[in-house]
Order: C-alpha cells, then structure tokens, then sequence
C-alpha cells in the first residue's frame, strides 16, 4: 500500500531500491522482475508495477529492499483491495470485542413518550 505521506520522490527512490535488488535477467540478457503476488514475470519496460511492502508498514514492515519487492500493479491493486476489507474487518470486530464503539443514543425506556411541548420524554416509571 502506498502511504499518502511519502513523498513522489521517496517512493521513485524505494522502487528503484526494489528494483536493483530484485532485478533478474534471464538467458538472452533481458532484464525483469518476478511479481511477488502471483510468481509471474514482470517485463518492467513495457508492463506497470508498484514496489510492495511484503509485509504490510502497518503492521511493522521495513522500507529494507528485502520486504519490498516487485508486484504487478493488476496484482497489488487485487491485494490492497482485500487488505483493506480484511482491515476494515478487524477493526470493527475489535472495536466491538473491546467496547470501544458505543450504542447510539441513550436507552429510553419503551413506554416513555416525548412531550414535544415540554422537549423531554416522560411517562413510564
Ligand atoms: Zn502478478
């Protein structure tokens, strides 16, 4: 996942990392690199990719080139979008599990009636 708060100019810099470490060439000296999602070839000439955190920054990654490796941008892009469902997810269940997200409103009692004119609930006991 890209973070909005590095620059363009850190970010050309951690791809180029990525690439120098992770570059291959094959027999006929072709340079390219191996997307790290779905194991396929990237031909970084022609096909686009993204430098991808392995393990996510979020969650403690390094910026080191050996957790940031090459991904299709096709490949990375189907993987953020189930990262930030599953973190949605988890967020949520936790926020629940601890009581950190309240009910709404407070607990009126269900034979208590709002008096418009008066601006209060009453009735019940
Ligand atoms: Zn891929």
């Amino acid at each position: 996942m890209i973070s909005p708060t590095r620059s363009s100019s850190v970010q050309a810099k951690a791809r180029r990392d990525c690439f120098d470490a992770h570059k291959k060439q094959d027999e006929i000296g072709n340079i390219y690199l191996v997307c790290h999602l779905c194991e396929g070839r990237i031909n970084p000439a022609i096909e686009p990719w993204i430098a991808e955190h392995a393990v996510r920054r979020a969650v403690g990654g390094s910026d080191a080139p050996s957790n940031v490796l090459p991904a299709h941008q096709k490949c990375a892009r189907e993987k953020d979008r189930v990262d930030i469902s599953e973190n949605a997810r988890g967020k949520r269940v936790s926020d629940k599990h601890f009581g950190i997200v309240k009910k709404r409103g407070f607990n009126r009692r269900r034979d208590m009636k709002f008096n418009w004119q008066a601006g209060r609930y009453e009735g019940g006991r």
